[in-house]
């Protein structure tokens, strides 16, 4: 059977219920209990020490910082907070854990009940449950790729042992591989404006783990649960649990029965592999963590940490929205990113027409630097440049034609619109007989979307005034266009 035609059998038929596990790196100075520097890419094996490493006597400390972190991620996820949460080992062995177990938290973790807003499929939105958040240490990384013997031989670096981790579970609340996506460039979204972490997937700070089952639709109880692993990239997220919503329905409609086991993406051939049968929880031997006290927090720190929560992607989309009067899909773009919302609302504060500035900065700009495959910070135009151009339309001074053109000089040259404005300073016809004389060639030219405009189709007015500006080299003045085409028309 062609893979196309199990998938939209295995939806009509089954519904997939999904929960996401993600463990964020917090962007402290130092490492979880210990003083080692928390960096990212330092020689293997030189930001560690005793503690890290769990040598013999060696006692953890906690980080204030993380604790700072994890609520301020807890408290922007809409969760509960607890005031006393304890610290567990969970024990296992693996090499790159020296330790022989990591210290996590296990049924007292600092949050619960939390949730994250997302677009429904019905266009409006819908809360995905957030079960817990909470703390816990990285572990090391065997490296097994890089090195001339890597063939024979597994490498470790021992540098993540202890880097502060917050641990995000939601609810088995999602539905399908699109909501999976949105649920994960929400959460991105939020820790971002957090700033607990940079969340850069390719680094590792931000890592996905997803459980998937399939029932048949109509049924309550949910299906045996597949945990899938490594899936290390937002692209990936969409095959992954497609694939394997795939394969469980046709594991199940082949007469079988889905395995609970831990499967891993292998992006390279689009399909999870089973790597181990699924371990309990007591398999851990979870206990409290004997070195550490219980996390206390208290009601005036939670209260401290939530004056300290700036405005989030949602409410700042709908702040925007009604302050600058923006379409919901450039808000949703502006918001997308903290930094990129507050340059914007930094220059449209002094803008005629604020509105129109989000349009030539995302689809002017942002359409020229997408196709060259450029960043926002790669741009040539300033968004003093951005402002001026946008200005300078909303003025009637420059046509949308001329702007696209001055554009295109800037992106040619690598200038800033300001520049190449003031070179080129591009000729418009300001002379009312001249532009009158081109609208009644227009006019006598199209008798048949005369008739429609007078018949009481009035969008045809933009027709006409295409055509002109057209005609004119894009130079006619754009306020005089618009009104002598009307009053030809209306005449
Ligand atoms: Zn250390």
């Amino acid at each position: 059977m062609p893979a196309t035609a199990i998938a939209s059998d295995a939806l009509t038929k089954y519904e997939p219920v999904i929960g996401l596990e993600v463990h964020v790196q917090l962007l402290t100075a130092t490492k979880a209990f210990c003083g080692c520097a928390n960096r990212f890419g330092a020689e293997p094996n030189t930001n560690i020490c005793p503690v890290c490493l769990g040598l013999p006597g060696a006692l953890p400390v906690l980080n204030a910082k993380a604790v700072e972190f994890a609520t301020l991620a807890a408290l922007a996820l809409n969760c509960q907070v607890r005031e006393r949460s304890i610290f567990a080992r969970k024990n296992y062995f693996y090499p790159d854990l020296p330790k022989g177990y990591q210290i996590s938290q296990y049924d007292r973790p600092l949050a619960e009940h939390g949730w994250i807003e997302v677009p429904a499929a019905d266009g409006g939105s819908k809360k995905i449950g957030i079960t817990r958040v909470h703390m816990e240490e990285d572990a090391g990384k065997s490296l097994h790729e890089g090195f001339a013997d890597s063939a024979t031989r597994t490498y470790l670096d021992l540098n993540r042992c202890g880097t502060p981790l917050i641990e995000i579970v939601s609810e088995p609340d999602i539905r399908t591989p699109d909501e999976a996506f949105e649920y994960l460039t929400r959460l991105k979204e939020i820790l971002l404006y957090t700033a607990v972490s940079d969340c850069n997937m390719e680094e590792g700070s931000l890592r996905c783990d997803a459980n998937v089952s399939v029932r048949p639709r109509g049924q309550e109880k949910f299906g045996t649960k597949a945990e899938v692993k490594n899936v290390n990239s937002f692209r990936f997220i969409r095959a992954a649990l497609e694939y394997e919503i795939e394969r469980q329905a046709e594991v199940i409609e082949s007469g079988g029965s889905v395995a609970q086991e831990t499967r891993l993406w292998n992006s390279n051939e689009g399909r999870t592999y089973s790597m181990r049968s699924k371990e309990q929880a007591h398999d851990y031997r979870y206990f409290p963590e004997p070195d550490l006290p219980p996390l206390i927090v208290t009601p005036e720190f939670i209260a401290g940490i939530k004056a300290k929560l700036p405005e989030l992607p949602e409410a700042r989309r709908k702040r925007m929205i009604a302050e600058y009067e923006l379409a919901e899909q450039d808000a949703h773009t502006l918001a997308a990113s903290r930094e990129f919302a507050d340059r914007f609302e930094a220059a449209a504060k002094s803008a005629r027409n604020p509105r129109r500035v989000a349009n030539v900065l995302l689809n002017e700009v942002g359409g020229r630097l997408k196709a060259l495959g450029l960043e926002q910070g790669q741009s040539p135009v300033s968004m003093a440049g951005i402002v001026l151009a946008a200005d300078l339309l909303d003025e009637g001074k420059i046509s949308s034609r001329q702007m696209k053109q001055l554009f295109d000089v800037c992106f040619e040259k690598g200038e800033d619109f300001g520049v190449v404005y003031e070179r080129e300073r591009p000729r418009q016809i300001t002379d009312a007989a001249a532009i009158e004389k081109l609208v009644d060639e227009v006019i006598a030219a199209n008798p048949r979307q005369v008739e429609q405009y007078r018949a009481g189709k009035k969008t045809m007015a933009g027709f006409f005034v295409g055509q002109v500006m057209r005609a004119s080299h894009g130079q006619a003045n754009p306020a005089l266009l618009n009104e002598l085409v009307v009053k030809k028309l209306e005449g």
